[in-house]
């Protein structure tokens, strides 16, 4: 099957909403075409137009800094939208199903619900790889999209590159692998080479993690040009506004500094690993390739309600497959990671 009749029929024939501006161009004098206010009234310069929908300039940037062609990028209103985009373009209501590979980031499972989609779950490995299962499952079942995390949300921890394609090849629906965190270990990347030799291949991107933008919902998506066609004519005409995009381009105009950064927060990633694992009531640090790590507690319940008596919120995720007894911790400043491990200490004494 084509990535065309993968599509929900409704949306193969969709008539797409046209704004006059991008069937004129960007270069005219005078714009009375889409009921704005002439000038703002309070805000930025700019803020009383529209957004730009196609998103050029961020696409640009985004080809330079983070090597996502713009031809195959699509811009979201942060990586969710993109998530609920693709489902909203491949999978029939009461009809279809997406498959996830748990434990996952569980947002896959909430939007496919939304949109009365089932759901199939086949887990990864202990290891976090990929079952020989989700291959039998893919040809029986044919679920339309299937979620990779790599790496995943909530063990941290990548699954191989060679894995995720030969699943892909061989998944006759749309693969989606879902690179959030794929800065803290860029080894592990999707390229645009990957998706051009598979167009069934889809990789996301967030600027919330390592480009500290989680305020601004900003995501990317790149895929093949038939989906991003199709995605920029799903999506809302001006689904990502002006701020955001400008905070975007800022960032990734500082990629330096964003990488010395995730340098920094790896580094204090693994020294907080170290002062946890020392801790004798500490079951178990778990390894981690993103931002975040798990700890594995007695009784994970009560340190989750001691933590938060010392005004600290962590994720409890001792509910999640292969997670018993975990708390998720996400790295912070060196003096909030010192307050954390501090208060660990003092409540595990
Ligand atoms: N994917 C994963 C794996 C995540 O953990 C998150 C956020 N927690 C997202 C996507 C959503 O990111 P965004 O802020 O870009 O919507």
């Amino acid at each position: 099957m084509s990535v065309y009749e993968l599509m929900r029929p409704n949306i193969q024939r969709l008539e797409p909403y046209k704004c006059a501006r991008d069937e004129a161009g960007p270069d005219m004098d005078v714009y009375l075409d889409a009921n704005e206010n002439y000038a703002p009234v309070a805000g930025e310069e700019g803020i009383n137009r529209y957004p730009d929908s196609a998103a050029a300039r961020l696409r640009a940037a985004a080809e330079q800094v983070l090597g996502i062609p713009a031809s195959l990028c699509t811009v979201g209103n942060g990586s969710d939208e993109l998530i609920d985009i693709l489902i909203r373009i491949f999978c029939i209501p009461g009809r279809d199903s997406i498959l996830v590979m748990p434990p996952t980031y569980g947002e896959y499972s909430v939007l496919a619900s939304v949109n009365d989609v089932a759901v199939i779950k086949c887990p990864l490995t202990r290891e976090g790889a990929i079952s020989q299962d989700a291959y039998d499952l893919v040809r029986k079942e044919r679920p339309k999209l299937s979620f990779i995390c790599s790496p995943n949300n909530p063990t941290g921890l990548i699954c191989g590159k060679e894995d995720i394609l030969a699943f892909a090849k061989e998944n006759p629906g749309i693969t989606v692998v879902d690179q959030a965190y794929i800065d803290f270990a860029p080894a592990g990347a999707i390229t645009a080479d990957d998706v051009r030799d598979n167009e069934r291949l889809v990789v996301l991107r967030t600027m919330s993690k390592a480009w500290a933008l989680a305020g601004a919902r900003v995501g990317f998506m790149m895929s093949c040009e038939e989906i991003r066609a199709k995605a920029y004519d799903v999506k809302y005409p001006y689904n990502v506004g002006l701020p955001a995009m400008e905070a975007a381009l800022q960032a990734l105009a500082s990629a330096e500094a964003v990488r010395a950064r995730t340098c920094e927060i790896i580094r204090l990633r693994e020294w907080m690993r170290q002062r946890i694992a020392a801790i004798p009531a500490v079951i178990e640090v778990l390894p981690s390739d993103a931002n975040f790590f798990l700890v594995r507690f007695e009784d994970p319940g009560a340190v989750y309600r001691a933590l938060k008596d010392k005004g600290i919120v962590v994720r409890d995720r001792s509910r999640e497959l292969y997670c018993q007894g975990c708390l998720r911790i996400s790295v912070g400043s060196q003096e909030e990671d010192e307050r954390l491990v501090r208060a660990l200490e003092e409540i595990l004494a």
